[in-house]
């Protein structure tokens, strides 16, 4: 009798609906920036968060209605939207064996490593990234990730970038010549109009939700060059419009001036790096409204390690000790000219969590506290296209929720001392 009950119980508690089990969950928040309007923080609020959305926000600290709800106590904390990290790259993280891994590594081996390089991204506080490529493997991660079977941040990802044959994106640079092959649009490797709008239908087609190019050389592929245009501005208007069609938009890596202006007169949505950007180019940004998306922390990272000996191959280490140091420079000049600026750091250059050193370095070059965490929120969902679900603390967006010890305001440091992290009303984080 017992025998054939308790199957049913089982499977009676298994089938409960997830409605009866509801509840609600109550921040209290010591301090609370939820980045809307003046962006001004508000002190003893609560946050009400349901089905992982945010229902209401409220003054003072609110005792739940019922005995199922949730308290969460953050009194001694300072909350705000969960952190938006524009340039990451989850496939991979630096290391001197790093060129040596291409040849060893299958692609289950580097999904395996993905694990750790998402988890740590969201304890961080990261709870959104734009991953700019790597070979596929993170489009397979985004899935895993939404279908709850990963610890990461919400991917959005552009599979595997764009460039010309001998580009920064061209995997087999430096390959001796029978490895080397001939790699194509289906490998990222895009010569004239025909070829870019092939490759960019071939990353929709493996599911990208945004398309990355990089229009100039850059520090870490095995060439010679580091900044010099190497796409056709006809060959980026092509992909610019095909990925337009498509309703997915291109980030544009960039070192160099040149490279850089076609990009922009083509339509691009971001330049990701801009090293070398000169007025000119900062006023076109400006014209073509721009996003530039900086990555100091990846500059002095590869200054660092370039410094090294045999870190780098010994064609990237003049040009990591050339361009790493200036991109500080470029971004203080950029911010007091104006640019659009959406916070994204290029981590796998330096290792994957410490996302949030970006942060202080912008505020080093002269970016006000305040305007450093709307760069990672409220403006880092507008280059998402994601304004109505992410980047503010308000009903009816997603409950990507962070706390740090401290007011980063005051003390921008305090954003790398991040305590609780909430990912639509999913508690990932909590000390
Ligand atoms: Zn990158």
């Amino acid at each position: 009798m017992l025998k054939k009950l308790l199957p049913g119980l089982l499977a009676a508690t298994l089938l409960l609906p997830a409605t009866a089990l509801a509840q609600r969950t109550y921040l209290h928040c010591g301090r609370l920036l939820d980045m809307r309007s003046n962006g001004r923080a508000q002190t003893e609020m609560t946050l009400v968060v349901e089905k992982g959305l945010v229902l209401a926000v409220e003054r003072g600290y609110t005792t739940p209605p019922s005995a199922t709800d949730k308290v969460i106590d953050l009194k001694n904390r300072t909350v705000l939207p969960g952190l938006i990290d524009c340039h990451v790259h989850l496939e991979s993280e630096t290391s001197k064996d790093q060129y040596l891994k291409e040849f060893t590594q299958n692609p289950a081996d580097v999904a395996f490593g993905t694990l750790d390089h998402a988890r740590v991204t969201l304890l961080s506080g990261f709870t959104t990234v734009r991953d700019l490529g790597g070979s596929g493997v993170n489009i397979a991660l985004r899935n895993a990730i939404n279908r709850g079977q990963v610890v990461g941040p919400r991917i959005f990802t552009a599979g595997k970038a764009i460039s010309g044959t001998g580009g920064h994106m061209d995997p087999t640079n430096g390959y001796r010549l029978d490895l080397m092959g001939i790699p194509g649009p289906t490998d990222g490797v895009a010569n004239g109009p025909e070829q870019g709008r092939q490759a960019v239908r071939e990353q929709y087609k493996r599911g990208a939700d945004l398309i990355k190019i990089a229009s100039t050389g850059g520090v870490l592929s095995v060439a010679k060059d580091g900044s010099s245009a190497q796409m056709t501005e006809e060959e980026i208007r092509t992909i610019v419009q095909t990925a337009r069609d498509l309703g997915l938009n291109v980030a544009c890596h960039a070192h160099g001036a040149e490279g850089m202006k076609r990009a922009i007169r083509a339509g691009v949505t971001s330049i990701e790096h801009g090293t070398l950007m000169d007025d000119e180019t900062m006023q076109l940004m400006k014209k073509y409204g721009t996003w530039y998306v900086p990555t100091i922390t990846a500059g002095k990272s590869v200054a660092d390690s370039a410094k090294i000996p045999n870190y780098y191959p010994a064609l990237v280490t003049p040009k990591a000790l050339a361009i790493g140091p200036k991109l500080q420079g470029t971004f203080g000049r950029a911010y007091k000219a104006g640019v659009k600026i959406a916070f994204g750091t290029d981590a796998a250059v330096f290792r994957h969590g410490v996302n949030a050193l970006e942060f202080r370095y912008m505020v080093e070059a002269g970016m006000p506290p305040l305007e450093a965490l709307r760069s990672a929120t409220v403006s880092a969902a507008e280059l998402l296209g994601q304004t109505s679900s992410l980047g503010t603390l308000e009903p009816g967006k997603l409950a990507d929720v962070v706390a740090v010890d401290g007011d980063p305001v005051q003390d921008i440091n305090a954003m790398q001392r991040v305590r609780f992290v909430m990912k639509q009303g999913v508690v990932y984080r909590s000390e």
